[in-house]
């Protein structure tokens, strides 16, 4: 129980053309992440579980309401980090949910890393070096 609520609980996010990049980070940092419980919008989940082998929360696809269960979470607490790479090229039907999305992470003070090298020192800082 003790052990349980100190897992760091991380949010990872990741736009279509930001999944490899995910991939990548989360194969750096697998071993730690692992001792971390994980969600993750749901297309981004399927990848990290298949390709790297976590054990995941899978929550809606973002475009489906996956970002705003993830603001969700966070507004109440649940939710210690966020890696969400973000693609600035591309524009997104759910534009609005993605602001309101860093918004919460703004207003709650939980860091949130919007691409890979802001998201290696996240994970570097909360869970050690990859
Ligand atoms: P996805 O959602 O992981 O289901 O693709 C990410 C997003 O576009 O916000």
């Amino acid at each position: 129980m003790e052990t349980e609520t100190h897992r760091p609980r991380v949010a990872l996010i990741a736009h279509d053309h930001k999944k490899d990049d995910m991939v990548r980070l989360a194969r750096e940092f697998r071993d730690a992440l692992a001792g971390c419980t994980l969600m993750a919008t749901g297309t981004t989940g399927g990848r990290l579980k298949n390709e790297v082998g976590l054990q995941v929360e899978c929550l809606l696809s973002g475009p489906m309401g996956g970002d705003l269960q993830i603001g969700a979470r966070l507004a109440t607490g649940e939710v210690d980090a966020v890696v969400f790479l973000r693609d600035p090229m591309t524009p997104q039907p759910h534009e609005p949910d993605i602001n309101a999305l860093v918004r919460a992470c703004d207003v709650h003070d939980v860091p949130c890393a919007t691409n890979l090298s802001s998201g290696r020192m996240l994970l570097r800082a909360l869970l050690g070096s990859a």
